[in-house]
């Protein structure tokens, strides 16, 4: 069979599992368990071993917590149970996540110069990297609209280099006069631009904004993931700790360029963004929250700003 659901028919290790080729066994560590232990942590098991890591959790590993729930999965759902993954199992939860829960609207805004070359920007690379990153958490990313906004002169020597410092509360200079280009867009839906350059070499991206208006900005010659690292931040906002995590898989690592593979989120990243006003909850069960970001949200002290620093 071939899965369905948005969260798994992504992973090839779980498509493989569910046509029987490679089912999942115990001893198992994969980012396909990784995803698997998040479906039955969503589910209502409980795994508080495997979610004991700070910075990948579940931990994805196929250890002897993860085979009793995968047994007791089986039993509730009166398959054979045998601790395996395989096509019966995987089919089972492939029906259970039939659709994404949540949704995150995403604009792109690359600027350029009269004459200059437009298409510096891989629109669908960015939208698609962030997609698979997020998806496998239930959430949706939509792509809202993408401009290549033209310059006048004077905007176009002034954005050249974005020299403003990354902080979480950008209250004036460069990065916030460049957020206010290109179409306007409602302010439950996050805009990433990109630019040519920031004054900081070492920077890759940024996550800050005006308050009330959920943007990022990102190198156009940034690697894969970074747009999601950045769309990362606005959704976790400064105050989630730790801002950056040290294990390389992990969406939220300094560099943003995870060794191999699509980064993973953790339980408690996930849980987060999920409370942003740009994670639309997609069934009704909750009422619709408020699109207002607090203000109170900003950077106190040269060190905090520091570790904001991007990348
Ligand atoms: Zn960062």
């Amino acid at each position: 069979m071939s899965l369905q659901s948005p969260r798994f028919a992504p992973e090839d290790r779980l498509q493989m599992a569910a046509s029987n080729a490679w089912p999942i066994r115990n001893g198992e560590r994969s980012r396909g368990v990784h995803v698997l232990q998040n479906a039955l942590l969503d589910l209502g098991y409980s795994m508080p071993i495997s979610t004991r890591h700070v910075e990948l959790n579940p931990d994805g590993h196929f250890g002897r917590e993860t085979l009793r729930v995968v047994e007791q999965f089986q039993r509730d759902e009166g398959l054979s149970v045998d601790g395996v993954i395989g096509r019966q199992t995987m089919s089972a939860l492939d029906r259970l996540f039939p659709a994404f829960e949540y949704r995150v609207r995403l604009h792109l805004r690359a600027v350029h110069g009269p004459g200059e070359l437009i298409c510096v920007v891989p629109y669908e690379t960015a939208i698609e990297a962030t997609q698979r990153v997020f998806g496998r958490y239930g959430i949706r990313i939509d792509y809202g609209s993408g401009e290549s906004v033209a310059l006048s002169e004077s905007q176009r020597a002034a954005f050249h280099t974005i020299e403003s410092d990354c902080v979480w509360n950008i209250p004036a200079g460069d990065m916030r006069d460049l957020q206010q280009v290109g179409t306007p867009v409602p302010a439950n839906e996050i805009v990433v631009y990109y630019v040519r350059a920031f004054g900081d070499r070492d920077l890759l991206g940024c996550g800050g904004h005006a308050p009330g208006r959920p943007a990022c900005t990102v190198r156009v010659d940034a690697p894969l993931w970074v747009t999601a690292h950045e769309v990362g931040h606005v959704l976790l906002t400064s105050s989630f700790d730790p801002v950056h995590m040290r294990l390389r898989q992990n969406l939220m690592h300094r560099n943003a360029v995870p060794g191999s593979g699509v980064p993973m989120l953790t339980r408690a990243q996930v849980a987060r963004m999920k409370e942003h006003p740009c994670c639309e909850r997609l069934t009704q069960s909750r009422p619709r929250r408020s699109i207002e970001i607090p203000r109170t949200l900003s950077f106190q002290t040269p060190m905090e700003r520091q570790r904001w620093r991007s990348n």
